[in-house]
């Protein structure tokens, strides 16, 4: 059975309900694939590179843990706004250009949609009163 690695959480920007597939870090899990991929590297490598293949070790590593921090990444960027936490710990003019253009560019985003109806309901207080 495979071990659910979903994290749930909320969205800093317009709150909807979000459930992250990767973690920050690397997990145990991770290490055990990269040691099994330095294995059978250095199996295949025996021939040539006798243990010296072994080294692969910190080639493996590095690329996977760059390849593990993209799609986290890429899986922390909010689906419903364009939010990005990392870029605004960087840059905060960044990350809110990047939102306004993610509103420009999906027009039927949920969160403009929340926002429309707030508005028609405010609209329809206003002309009660
Ligand atoms: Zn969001």
């Amino acid at each position: 059975m495979k071990q659910s690695l979903r994290k749930e959480c909320f969205c800093a920007h317009c709150r909807s309900p979000r459930k992250l597939r990767y973690h920050r870090r690397l997990q145990g899990s991770h290490f055990l694939q990269i040691f099994v991929m330095t294995f059978v590297l250095s199996a295949a490598l025996y021939p040539w590179l006798d243990f010296k293949g072994v080294v692969s070790f910190f080639l493996i590593w590095p690329a996977f843990d760059l390849t593990y921090k993209t799609m986290y990444r890429k899986d922390l960027k909010c689906p419903y706004c364009g939010f990005d936490p990392t870029w605004y710990k960087k840059d905060v003019t960044v990350a809110r250009r990047q939102v306004e253009d993610f509103l420009k560019q999906n027009p039927d985003s949920p969160v403009l949609q929340r926002a429309r109806k707030l508005e028609d309901f405010q609209n329809s207080q206003t002309n009660l009163n």
